[in-house]
């Protein structure tokens, strides 16, 4: 098959659908690869990697477009790209369609097909495809905390691990799913004093096997979190309900009574937040402070770090790749019911049936 990866067009998405390493597996078994020229260049992947990798490195996105067969990319194609999909073209990707309805009727004019990254499943009932970046998020959380902790950043002047004699910072995490359990593992790594809080029995029962007591764990009630948040230098906002907005946690009254120069970081922030004061902010201004405390409320952390993003992106997203690649739309999700989880546009209409839900479409 021949695949194609244009550069992004999203402003600041340095990220790519395929890292070098995934052209190279490609092409060991048998297929073309053609890679915009300058794709990988943001984060270190220059053309001569691609084209070491086996990949023909071309001008432009219009060639990628009209000669590939399937289309990998990251972010959601934007309307000039829209433009170039065509009928019978596969592409796959991050959609996130239902909040987007003028790129589902874009992509329903194309004709292409269209691979949600973000809907494919795993045997577990996880999102495997968005996992990565929940890690990635995780976490930074714990690396842009400390940072805002520091007194330049509007922080109380606290270094996380403490020093021998002066007791670590408290970290409250909000939830213990991918986000949440990652920030506790790098939390703890740093010798912070940590704390996850959560509904989920089940999640509070892996992190207390997982940590052996390093990391304590709460059951998640008002009363719970109020104060957790109260007595924390470091709150890492990370509850997720799927298909709702964050539900909010922290008031702000409860805001008000934190001390002055603690910090939130509000992961769950493209859900809407979890804390009363957050909104969304920019990796260009990523905080602000509401009556003392610092919040940092950026809605696309792993583009900070976007080539760590990138390949632990390529590393979960390749195998599906492969198994496009190989058997071709449609077998190939007749072969995999996970992968088949992930269509969301075929042939001019929305076939994944929530997010037709979401966009008034017939599914
Ligand atoms: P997840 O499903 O793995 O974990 C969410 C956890 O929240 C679950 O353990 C759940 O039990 C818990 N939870 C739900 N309601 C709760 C409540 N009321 N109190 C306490 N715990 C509660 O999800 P995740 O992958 O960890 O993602 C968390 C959030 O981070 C999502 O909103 C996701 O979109 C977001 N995210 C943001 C970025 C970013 O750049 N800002 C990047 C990745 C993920």
């Amino acid at each position: 098959m021949l695949v194609g990866v244009p550069k992004e067009v999203k402003i600041h998405e340095y990220r790519v659908g395929l890292v070098p390493a995934s052209v190279r597996e490609l092409v060991a078994q048998g297929h073309q690869v053609l890679v915009e020229a300058g794709a990988g260049a943001g984060i270190g992947f220059p053309d001569e990697a691609y084209a070491a990798a086996g990949a023909e490195v071309v001008a432009d996105a219009a060639a990628v477009f009209a000669r590939a067969d399937l289309v990998v990319k990251v972010k959601e194609p934007q309307p000039e790209e829209w433009r170039r999909l065509r009928l019978g073209q596969v592409l796959f990707t991050y959609l996130h369609l239902a909040p987007d309805p003028a790129q589902a009727q874009g992509l329903m004019e194309s004709g292409c097909t269209a691979i949600a990254y973000e809907t494919v499943t795993d045997p577990q009932g996880g999102l495997p495809l968005l996992a990565p970046m929940s890690e990635v998020a995780g976490r930074m959380a714990v690396q842009v905390g400390a940072r805002c902790l520091e007194k330049e950043a509007g922080g109380a002047g606290i270094l996380l691990s403490g020093v021998p004699g002066v007791p670590p910072a408290r970290v409250a995490v909000l939830g213990g799913g991918v986000v949440g359990s990652n920030a506790a593992r790098i939390a703890a790594g740093m010798r912070a004093r940590v704390t996850v809080l959560d509904r989920s029995p089940r999640v509070l029962d892996a992190l207390d096997r997982e940590f052996g007591g390093a990391v304590a764990t709460l059951f998640a009630t008002t009363d719970s979190v109020e104060q957790a948040v109260l007595e924390a230098d470091l709150v890492i906002g990370a509850v997720l309900v799927p298909g709702a907005a964050a539900p909010r946690l922290v008031t702000r009254g409860m805001v008000a009574r934190m001390r002055p120069g603690s910090v939130l970081v509000d992961v769950a922030i493209d859900q809407g937040g979890c804390f009363e004061t957050s909104r969304p902010t920019t990796h260009a201004d990523p905080t602000y402070v509401v009556d003392g405390v610092v919040h940092y409320c950026v809605t696309n952390m792993p583009g900070a770090v976007a080539r760590t993003s990138a390949v632990a992106l390529n590393n979960a997203t390749l195998p599906f790749t492969l198994q496009i690649a190989a058997k071709g739309f449609p077998h190939a999700l007749a072969a995999n019911p996970h992968l088949a989880q992930g269509l969301n546009v075929q042939a001019g209409r929305i076939v994944h049936p929530a997010v037709a839900h979401a966009l008034g479409q017939p599914a």
